[in-house]
C-alpha cells in the first residue's frame, strides 16, 4: 500500500464515505452539524442525476444539466473534505482504504458505491453494446446515434442502411422504456427535419424484454399503459424474448429471429460495485453487502453500506430494497442521524423505507406512475402522469442551476418539438471504416 494521502487531521472522528451518489451525498449533507470530519471519495468529481441520463444520450439535455460538482454542492460545509480517487481495497484491521491516490484512514467507513451494468458474463455483449451508467456512456450513445444518421446519408446498400437506422434496446425496465420513447420522438419530430434525404420509415426501434410485461415491479395498469404508448409510437416490443448474442451487427433473439443493428443499448440489469477487503461472507450473491437495519455491514460495527450496494432484508423487502434513488436517499439521511446518535452513545434507529412510488415517462403527454400518498397507491397515466413526472424530476435535481437549465430545455422542446443538443463530440461506439462508406453523389 502507498502512504497516507494528505488530508488534514482535525482531531475529530473521521467518516469516510465512498461514493457521492444519491446515498453518499445525502449522508455528507446530513453530517454538516456533526462533530466529525467528513471525507467523501468518488472517482468522479460530480454527483450525477441518473434518472435523466437517457435524455443526454438522446440529445434532449446537455450533460452539465444533470451533474453538479461535489465541491460546489458542499463548499460551505466546514467539516467536508473531497478527494477524487478510486477506492480499490479496504483494510478493516488497520481502518484504512487504499485508493488511487494513497491510503485514507477512517474511524467510520460508509460504502455507497452503487452498481455497474450486469452483462451476465457475456463478454461479446459487453464489448459491442452501449450501456447507460455514466455521462461518458450517454455521450457515446449520442455520438453513435447521430453519426449513424450522418453515415446513412452516404450508404446505398440497403442492409447496411438498415443496420445504421435500426436500434435495439435490451431491457424493458424504466430506462429501456424511456429510451425507446425518446428515440421514437426523435424519429417523429427531429430527424425528419435534420435528414429530409432519408426515409425515416426505415428507422426501426426494437425493445426486447425477457419477461411477459414491461416495467416489472410497477402495477399492471402502468405496464399495460407503457406497452400501449410504445405501440402507438411504433416501437416494436418483444415480450418474453431475449437477445442471445450480438456481434455488433446481428442481434440474435431466443425466438429465432435475427435483427440487424449497429447500435444495441443494454439496459437489462445492474450488479453491485463492491470493494475488495471485507469479509467475503458479508457480500451476497447479488454483489450487495448484507447490512442490518442500521446499515452496518455484517460482521462490522464501524463499516456501513447504503443505497444500491446494500441489501437490507426486511419482512416487506426480503430481497432488499429496490435499487432506486429513494432507498439510497432515505438510508443516507438516517445513517447521518444514527452516526450522531452513535457519537452521543444513544441507541440507533432502525431503517424503515417510505415508498413514495415509481414513475416512467414514454414521451410527450405519455407517462405512467404508481404514486403512494397517505399509505394508498394511486395510478396516474397520460398527460397528468407526464406533468407529474416532469415536476418530480425538476424538483429532485440537486442544484437550482440544473433545475433552471432542465426547465428551459424542456420548455423549448415542448414548444418547438426540437431536441437541441445534437452535437457529435468525441467518437461513436464503432465508427464505420472508410471503405464501408460508399461515396454517394450529392444530388
Ligand atoms: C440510466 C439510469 C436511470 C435510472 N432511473 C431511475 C429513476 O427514474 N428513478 C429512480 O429512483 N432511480 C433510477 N435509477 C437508479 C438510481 O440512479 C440508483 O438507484 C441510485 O443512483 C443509487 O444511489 P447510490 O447512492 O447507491 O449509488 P450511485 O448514485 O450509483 O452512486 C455511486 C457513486 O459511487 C462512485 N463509486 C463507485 N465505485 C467507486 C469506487 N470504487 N471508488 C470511488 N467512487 C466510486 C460512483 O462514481 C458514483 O458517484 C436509474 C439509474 C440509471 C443508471
Amino acid at each position: 500500500m502507498e502512504g497516507l494521502t494528505k488530508i488534514a487531521e482535525l482531531g475529530k472522528p473521521r467518516v469516510v464515505i465512498v461514493g457521492g451518489g444519491f446515498g453518499g451525498l445525502q449522508l455528507a449533507k446530513e453530517l454538516a452539524d456533526a462533530p466529525v470530519q467528513v471525507v467523501l471519495i468518488d472517482k468522479q468529481n460530480y454527483h450525477g442525476f441518473w434518472p435523466l441520463l437517457y435524455q443526454v444520450g438522446t440529445a434532449g439535455l446537455n450533460a452539465d444539466s444533470i451533474v453538479s460538482p461535489f465541491r460546489k454542492i458542499l463548499n460551505e460545509q466546514e467539516n467536508f473534505y473531497f478527494r477524487m480517487a478510486e477506492v480499490r481495497c479496504i483494510d478493516p484491521a488497520l481502518q484504512v482504504v487504499e485508493t488511487s491516490i494513497g491510503q485514507v484512514r477512517y474511524d467510520y467507513l460508509v460504502l455507497a458505491t452503487g452498481t455497474t451494468s450486469n452483462y451476465f458474463g457475456d463478454k461479446q455483449m459487453e464489448k459491442n453494446s452501449i450501456s447507460l451508467k455514466s455521462v461518458t456512456d450517454a455521450i457515446e450513445l449520442r455520438n453513435t446515434l447521430l453519426s449513424n444518421f450522418e453515415q446513412a446519408l452516404q450508404i446505398g446498400d440497403q442492409a447496411q442502411l438498415n443496420s445504421l437506422l435500426d436500434f435495439v434496446i435490451v431491457g424493458g425496465g424504466p430506462t429501456g422504456v424511456e429510451m425507446a420513447g425518446a428515440l421514437s420522438e426523435l424519429r417523429a419530430h427531429v430527424f425528419p427535419r435534420d435528414y429530409p434525404e432519408l426515409d425515416l420509415k426505415q428507422m426501426d426501434i426494437h425493445l426486447v424484454q425477457s419477461g411477459p410485461v414491461l416495467l416489472k415491479g410497477m402495477s399492471a395498469e402502468a405496464s399495460e399503459h407503457a406497452l400501449k404508448y410504445l405501440q402507438e409510437m411504433n416501437v416494436q416490443v418483444w415480450l418474453d424474448n431475449r437477445v442471445t448474442s450480438y456481434d455488433g451487427y446481428t442481434v440474435k433473439l431466443k425466438s429465432g429471429e435475427n435483427l440487424v443493428a449497429r447500435t444495441l443499448i443494454w439496459a437489462a440489469g445492474v450488479t453491485g460495485a463492491p470493494i475488495a477487503g471485507l469479509d467475503p461472507a458479508a457480500l451476497l450473491k447479488s454483489n450487495r453487502y448484507q447490512v442490518n437495519e442500521f446499515s452496518q455491514v455484517a460482521g462490522y460495527t464501524n463499516v456501513f453500506a447504503i443505497g444500491d450496494i446494500a441489501q437490507m432484508a426486511t419482512p416487506a423487502y426480503p430481497e432488499g430494497h429496490p435499487q432506486v434513488a429513494q432507498p439510497a436517499i432515505q438510508q443516507g439521511r438516517l445513517l447521518g442521524e444514527n452516526l450522531k446518535r452513535l457519537l452521543r452513545k444513544e441507541p440507533l434507529e432502525a431503517f424503515e423505507y417510505q415508498d413514495k412510488g415509481t414513475m416512467a415517462t414514454i414521451g410527450r403527454h405519455r407517462a405512467v406512475g404508481d404514486i403512494i400518498l397517505f399509505g394508498k397507491q394511486f395510478h396516474i397515466t397520460g398527460w397528468l402522469g407526464w406533468l407529474g413526472w416532469s415536476l418530480v424530476h425538476i424538483l429532485a435535481l440537486v442544484s437550482f442551476r440544473n433545475r433552471i437549465a432542465v426547465f428551459i430545455a424542456w420548455a423549448w422542446n415542448y414548444i418547438t418539438q426540437d431536441k437541441g443538443m445534437r452535437y457529435i463530440i468525441g467518437k461513436p461506439k464503432s465508427p464505420l471504416k472508410e471503405q464501408e462508406v460508399e461515396t454517394k453523389a450529392i444530388v
